[in-house]
């Protein structure tokens, strides 16, 4: 982060550094020194919000309006996301609505936001009622990933942005999972240059799906690999009991199980995805308490639904081909439920 040089990316003389309580004793000192380093003009304001999905909300976004107000930005300011995915999701919503859109840099500091949520343009907060229901889609003028910044996420928080990684080579990059396969001690390690290949990698497989279909009307839906049972599970289970990274873990278990009773892949792929997810300290199973009638519940209001019927990402073919389709035989869902779940 000290040797980064904004200068070409920051418009105006005024920056809003948008992180949280944990980050910002971490990281905001180092941020803030390459801000002005060479841009002695630039003045750098921060806010620091509390940290935790459930502050992804109305409430906070209207702190960092608060402070963009007070500090009398103008249309020429920058704003900066310094954090995880939450940090970048309400930040980015804040610069599209920010006198009706101002310049944003990302700064993702996990492996979920570095592989991920920097990276597409979606920006929102929840609703009470449901996760992300209000946004905008709003490119940052940059992202600057430092992996050194890994070196002080939680071992968990590390885990649950693989379960993403692993994703991008299961739908549509065998060589990378292939890659994985050979390197996931690597990772697990954080090597930093292990990790600087699996996030360039990922990053090149997102960009090409969201500039083949930025607003999702199809294709970019295949990065919610593993997310519909995943989502069930994070629901069903409360969020905050798993990280959603390993609610997707389960949920890609779920869903290259059902491709395998459909006929779609043949077992060594069910085989290596298990592996791996073991290997990444990852769950390979919903948690015992889920039963059939939460995955159905939860799954009958996905987004993905159209026309009363459930779409789903499903492998088919050989290692690093998915589909998302509605069209198949209802009976293999419901045998991966009843395998997955107790009752
Ligand atoms: P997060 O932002 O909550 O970060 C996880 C935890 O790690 C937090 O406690 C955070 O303060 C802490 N942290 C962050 N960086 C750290 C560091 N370097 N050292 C120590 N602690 C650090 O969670 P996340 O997994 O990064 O992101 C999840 C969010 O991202 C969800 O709200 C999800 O909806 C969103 N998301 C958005 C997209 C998108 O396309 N916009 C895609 C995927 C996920």
């Amino acid at each position: 982060l000290t040797s980064c040089r904004f200068d070409r990316h920051v418009h105006g003389k005024k920056v809003l550094v948008v992180t949280n309580t944990t980050i910002a004793p971490l990281y905001l000192d180092k941020v803030v020194d390459a801000l002005t380093k060479g841009n002695p003009n630039v003045s750098v304001e921060n806010v620091i919000l509390p940290d935790g999905e459930k502050y992804k909300n109305m409430e906070t976004l209207m702190k960092v309006f608060d402070k963009a107000i007070e500090s009398r930005l103008d249309r020429r300011c920058t704003f900066v996301a310094l954090g995880g995915g939450v940090i970048g999701d309400m930040c980015g919503f804040a610069a599209a609505a920010f006198l009706r859109g101002v310049n944003f840099i990302q700064i993702p500091t996990t492996v979920m936001a570095q592989v991920d949520s920097s990276v597409g343009g979606k920006t929102g907060i929840n609703h009470p009622l449901g996760k992300n229901l209000i946004g905008a889609f709003y490119q940052p003028q940059c992202v600057l990933i430092d992996t050194d910044t890994l070196n002080t996420l939680p071992d968990r928080e590390l885990a649950s942005g693989l379960a993403e990684v692993i994703k991008y080579g299961l739908i549509r990059d065998a060589e990378f999972f292939e890659w994985q396969e050979m390197n996931m001690e690597k990772l697990m390690a954080r090597d930093p240059d292990a990790f600087a290949y699996a996030i360039k990698r990922s990053c090149e497989n997102k960009a090409e799906v969201v500039s083949l279909d930025e607003k999702e009307s199809g294709l970019r839906a295949t990065l919610n690999l593993g997310h519909t049972f995943g989502h069930a599970i994070e629901t069903g289970f409360g969020y905050g009991e798993w990280l959603h990274g390993e609610a997707v873990a389960a949920g890609t278990v779920m869903a290259v199980d059902m491709s395998y009773r459909l006929g779609w892949i043949d077992s060594s792929i069910m085989k290596r995805v298990n592996d791996i997810l073991q290997r990444a300290k990852l769950p390979t199973a919903p948690p015992e308490t889920m039963t059939v009638e939460m995955f159905k519940s939860v799954m009958a209001v996905d987004k993905k639904v159209a026309d009363g019927l459930l779409r789903l990402i499903l492998l088919k073919g050989p290692l690093g081909n998915c589909v998302f389709t509605g069209e198949y035989d209802r009976k293999a869902l419901d045998d991966t439920l009843s395998a997955f779940c107790k009752s």
